[in-house]
């Protein structure tokens, strides 16, 4: 099969953990007989200073002609002095805008190669970790109605509302349905509906779209129990979702229990197959240009590109596991690195994925 793919490589390290992931791309082109096709656009810092624009128009209609979009990162101190509707980070908003990608999907993956690393007790490390949490992305109360009141009891108000419409969380209630279902078919839908109306509006529409999926066990919890129960036992969790503002905040949380920011992929989604695919972390200005960078976070985004814009699981599995077949043979960048491990640069460890596929 053929397979258009927008690539933006961005800023900082992302050209360079990008080449790595085209590279790994390509070697799965050739081993499962399938074609990739590149086309590089530009974003954020690199797109203002060639066109004066952090997201050009090419750039959004490229990517909504693709099949997926994969982007490296964007942002730097170079532009940090813009105004925040010039900044190179406005980029990454339009194109979610733009591609209507409504879905955040962030795992959180526990290596136990990697285990040093988290910050957990090493009795519940020892277990593993392996939770995904999908964020609605484009409702609730970072879109509502907000403003300021010259009169308020002591002064001043200034308020944001949250709302969600039944369409708005059966769409992303769905979307965590089918995630769990390729997973451990397990769903926990995070809300705070002994407090909010929008709560108790996404807690019944999420128990309406589970009789769809019998065979996924649901059940619900409140925010604050939930941000406990992620450092208490991590285990209990398979796919977490829940609205915008707490899924932003869940999200980081999941992640850090990890202890590796170089590690962690994401994707999101828009109805259809299009989806945008990124690692979590920024474009560590401190290490670009170095060959310091970890590209791991990529290439496992790449992965979850195959599995949910491309529908190549198979191939997605071969790429997870020769990432964890290079970790077990003990080769790490900087950012990973432990007493008796082998340290390589962004080049070598591409290689090194490339070489186990
Ligand atoms: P942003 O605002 O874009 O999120 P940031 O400075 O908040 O940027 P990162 O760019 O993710 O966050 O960097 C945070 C730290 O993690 C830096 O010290 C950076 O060098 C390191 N880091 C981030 N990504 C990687 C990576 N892929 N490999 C190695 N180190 C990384
Ligand atoms: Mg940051």
């Amino acid at each position: 099969m053929k397979f258009n793919i927008a690539t933006i490589p961005g800023d900082g390290i992302g050209p360079e953990v990008i080449e790595e992931t085209i590279l790994v791309l390509n070697k799965i082109g050739e081993i499962y007989g399938h074609e990739f096709s590149f086309q590089e656009v530009l974003a954020g810092g690199i797109a203002i200073d060639k066109t004066g624009k952090p997201l050009p128009e090419e750039t959004v209609e490229v990517c909504k002609n693709s099949d997926a979009v994969l982007l490296g990162a964007v942002g730097g101190p170079k532009w940090d002095t813009l105004p925040g509707d010039q900044r190179p980070e406005k980029a990454l908003l339009g194109l979610r805008g733009a591609l209507g990608l409504y879905a955040n999907l962030r795992p959180a993956v526990l290596y136990t190669a990697l285990k040093e690393a988290s910050p957990l007790r090493s009795d519940i490390v020892e277990q593993g970790i392996d939770i995904c949490v999908v964020r609605e992305l484009t409702g609730g109360i970072y879109f509502g109605e907000r403003g300021r009141k010259k009169e308020g009891k002591m002064g001043e108000e200034a308020y944001d509302t949250e709302a969600y419409s039944v369409g708005e969380v059966e769409r992303i209630a769905r979307t965590a349905f089918e995630i769990a279902m390729k997973r451990d078919k397990r769903v926990t839908s995070v809300d705070k509906a002994n407090i909010l109306e929008s709560s108790r509006l996404w807690r019944s529409v999420v128990v309406e779209v589970a009789k769809d999926y019998p065979e996924v066990a649901l059940d619900h919890m409140y925010v604050d129990n939930a941000a406990m129960q992620l450092i208490r036992y991590p285990q209990q969790f398979d796919v977490i979702v829940t609205s915008n503002m707490f899924g932003d905040i869940l999200s980081d949380e999941a992640s850090m229990l990890t202890g590796s920011i170089g590690m962690l992929p994401s994707a999101s989604l828009a109805e259809g197959n299009l989806g945008m695919y990124e690692p979590i972390h920024g474009s560590a200005p401190d290490i670009a240009g170095e060959n310091k960078a970890n590209p791991i976070a990529t290439i496992l985004s790449a992965a979850m590109m195959l599995r949910y814009s491309l529908q190549l699981d198979k191939e997605a599995q071969v790429i997870e596991e020769a990432v964890i077949k290079v970790l077990e043979k003990n080769y790490r960048t900087g950012d990973i690195m432990s007493k008796g491990m082998t340290l390589v640069g962004t080049q070598e460890m591409g290689k090194l994925i490339v070489g186990e596929l």
